[in-house]
């Protein structure tokens, strides 16, 4: 058998592929952060002005001017020199969903000819990358197809390595020619800014002392690892990054037995191998385990200012995949990469740090603190309440719509969970905090929430792993988000979400205070009425089940299941008004992300459309066919000697299974191209997703249902593509 399948197997078996690369143990400090021009390393390489210059930018957000910049991009230059660097990029986080990178080099030539290596700061501060081929929803074809990179300070320049390459990296933002923002980290940056203004103005009702205050993510990012050579002759894990088809194999993760357990060798030192060169990006990982599937892991890293940790989450599943190849394994960062076990996600964790040095979302210590904590909890509740269907926009892609719903991750239907100590709490106060409240209650029922809410909360909170937003002990965890996706996304829609209801939160007590009420009565009196108007939004059982999805409906919650309805919830009029208000976005430029997400759904949908009808052609129903050849050749050579019908009845009812199969799936793509056809004339963006989803997508299943019962049937060695089990379970 010379097909790919076979000779993967064989490679695999010969041990050919488990050959690992050196990984040169270590301490983790000493390697931590020795790629990256963070503040310890640019003492050494700038001038006192530079440093203070370039350290208030990064504090403060705002740009660092050009005299400066020439001197950081000397200094940058001199260091990355010191390592190695010839060539430096702007690194960049366009709506593709990956990143971006042109990488020029310090040499250049003078007009006499004299070869110079040069980086001065108009290089650092902005470059115009050719990038109309970019996802840009028609901004920049629309007058001048530019787009231009600018630095960003408040995230520091680093040193890829790629083989024997290395590469200065300058994180920037993506815009287009006026302005437009073409990419994730401009809105993002936005929201942080906003953020910090309103709820540094909500502080100060509690400690005039804070100056700023810091969305936080810790991103937990779920994978599965196999062996490339086996992937490889998978035509759609290479295409697509999951697998089209497919049978179960009869054992999954039914037993139970992966999670937690002993990782296997050979992904260990994978593991190894990108964590030691995360380090030195400044990534500071600290758990690894597996996961519930086979093959399944997570790695998480201890939390950052939320744009460092988007940065250094996309930055990390480029690294991911890198690494990967070193050790000839492919890391499938795919929600869906097997049909029938668990899916990948990635929980955003989310507070919010004063620079006083307190988390807004972790109890606190006395009444008066922990008034402030209950103030950004409930506004945070009252957050998602009132934009669930952003925050289920946030984290809609096609390949998230094999999860949300299926029966692993939570559901599409956006609720928070927060405890049954904090549920007791939250109704304390809905119902002692009355119109007419006096300041001894004020102070009894504060003592009361005080003693009710336990200091060591994180450990007392009965997790619910069903939810889509869970409040764990100091900080929600968004765990809806795909595996795939860039965070600045969700981070985005959640930071400015939370920063207009703590303006309205702050106007409401404001107008209290001003009409006499004593601040923290007005306080209560505030929380009291956005928690009763939040209630529906919380949910405290299984979001799996179907009680809660009639229950949901019952409530009145949103619940959409599809990527091309979820992204609707952009360009509502309350969206507009939401991100326009708080300066995030334009209305152009919500419209044009919206056109871009659609558009990116539909490729994706395309693509796999493309390669399930390639594979049922190319390699399934030859496949079969030569297996029905081998049973005819069978029946006749039975017939021929003379014998009776009934010994060749089984072979002869195979041969019209199949041939039932054979048909179906042939009618099935049919159909489907017909539904692409029909979907790519039709013009408006939103209605061809919506073809694609409701006509194109829907042909998968019948496909696959009939490929899958073919692969049950035919003959092992005829199959050509890796099944389940080699994929899943050989490593
Ligand atoms: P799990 O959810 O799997 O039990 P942990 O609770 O230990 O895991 O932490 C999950 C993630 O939450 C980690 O990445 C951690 O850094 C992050 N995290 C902890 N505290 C905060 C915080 N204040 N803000 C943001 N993320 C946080
Ligand atoms: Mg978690």
């Amino acid at each position: 058998m010379s097909n790919l399948r076979f000779q993967a197997l064989q490679a695999l078996a010969a041990g050919e592929d488990k050959k690992v690369a050196g990984y040169t143990e270590k301490k983790i400090t000493t390697m931590f952060g020795s790629n990256v021009f963070n503040e310890q390393t640019m003492r050494g390489y700038l001038s006192d002005e530079a440093f203070k210059s370039l350290v208030n930018s990064a504090k403060t957000g705002t740009r660092v001017d050009r005299k400066m910049a020439g001197q950081v991009a000397a200094g940058m230059k001199a260091w990355a020199e010191e390592q190695g660097v010839t060539h430096f990029t702007h690194w960049f986080q366009p709506l593709t969903g990956t990143t971006a990178e042109k990488h020029d080099s310090f040499f250049t030539l003078k007009g006499d000819g004299t070869p110079v290596e040069l980086f001065d700061g108009n290089a650092l501060i902005q470059q115009e990358p050719d990038a109309s081929s970019f996802p840009n929803g028609g901004i920049r074809a629309t007058f001048e197809a530019r787009g231009y990179t600018a630095w960003d300070p408040s995230s520091p320049a680093f040193i890829m390595e790629a083989g024997s390459g290395k590469t200065l990296c300058i994180p920037t933002i993506f815009i287009a020619y006026n302005g437009e923002s073409l990419d994730y980290k401009a809105p993002l940056l936005k929201s942080i800014a906003a953020l910090d203004k309103a709820a540094v103005s909500v502080c100060h009702y509690f400690d005039k002392n804070v100056n700023k205050v810091t969305a936080t993510l810790g991103w937990e990012q779920e994978y599965f690892v196999i062996d490339e050579t086996i992937a490889n002759a998978r035509p759609d894990l290479v295409m697509c990054g999951r697998t089209l088809l497919g049978h179960s194999p009869a054992k999954g993760q039914q037993l139970d037995d992966h999670y937690f357990g002993s990782i296997p060798e050979r992904v260990f030192a994978f593991m190894q191998d990108f964590e030691q060169e995360a380090y030195k990006l400044g990534i500071p990982l600290r758990t690894r385990h597996n996961e519930v599937a086979p093959c399944q892991f997570e790695c998480a890293p201890i939390f950052e200012e939320v744009n460092i940790a988007v940065d250094h989450n996309t930055l990390l599943m480029d690294v991911m995949t890198k690494v990967a190849k070193r050790h000839k394994l492919k890391a499938l960062l795919h929600e869906k990469p097997f049909a029938g076990v668990n899916g990948s996600g990635k929980h955003n964790n989310w507070s919010l740090a004063t620079d006083t040095g307190v988390n807004l979302l972790s109890p606190g210590k006395t009444p008066r603190t922990n008034l402030m904590f209950l103030t950004f909890f409930v506004n945070a509740i009252k957050a998602v309440h009132d934009y669930d269907d952003l925050i289920r926009a946030s984290m809609a892609s096609a390949s998230n719509d094999h999860r949300l719903g299926a029966n692993e991750a939570p559901p599409a239907i956006i609720s928070v969970y927060i405890g049954k100590y904090l549920t007791d709490v939250l109704n304390e106060v809905e119902t002692r905090v009355k119109e007419k409240f006096s300041e001894q209650d004020e102070v009894i029922l504060k003592l009361d929430i005080h003693k009710q809410i336990p200091e060591l909360l994180m450990d007392n909170t009965d997790r619910n792993r069903t939810s889509p937003f869970a409040f764990t002990g100091n900080k929600f965890e968004f765990r809806a988000v795909g595996s795939t996706a860039n965070c600045g996304g969700p981070m985005m829609v959640l930071n400015t979400i939370m920063t207009e209801t703590l303006k309205k939160f702050k106007a409401d007590v404001d107008a209290l205070i001003e009409k006499g009420e004593k601040k923290e009565i007005a306080i209560l009196q505030v929380l009291r009425s956005s928690i009763t108007q939040s209630n529906k939004i919380r949910f405290e059982g299984d979001n799996y089940s179907e009680e809660w999805a009639a229950e949901a409906k019952k409530r009145g919650l949103n619940n959409f299941k599809t990527t091309p309805e979820a992204l609707s919830a952009y360009v509502t009029e309350k969206a507009k008004e939401l991100f326009i208000n708080n300066d995030i976005f334009t209305e152009r430029e919500l419209e044009a992300r919206h056109e871009i997400m659609l558009e990116d759904y539909v490729k994706k949908v395309q693509i796999e459309a493309r390669i399930i009808g390639y594979i049922s052609a190319n390699h399934v129903l030859p496949a079969a066919i030569n297996y029905q050849n081998t049973l005819m050749e069978n029946i006749k050579g039975l017939k021929e000697i003379g014998m009776a019908e009934a010994t060749y009845k089984a072979q002869f009812n195979l041969v019209s299974v199949i041939s039932g199969h054979i048909q179906n799936i042939n009618d099935a793509v049919e159909a489907m191209i017909d539904a692409r056809k029909k979907a790519n004339a039709e013009n408006d963006m939103q209605k061809r997703a919506t073809m694609y989803c409701n006509d194109v997508k829907t042909c998968f299943d019948t496909i696959r249902y009939h490929a899958d019962k073919l692969e049950l049937v035919v003959d092992d060695k005829l199959w050509p593509l890796p099944k389940y089990r080699e994929l899943l379970f050989i490593r």
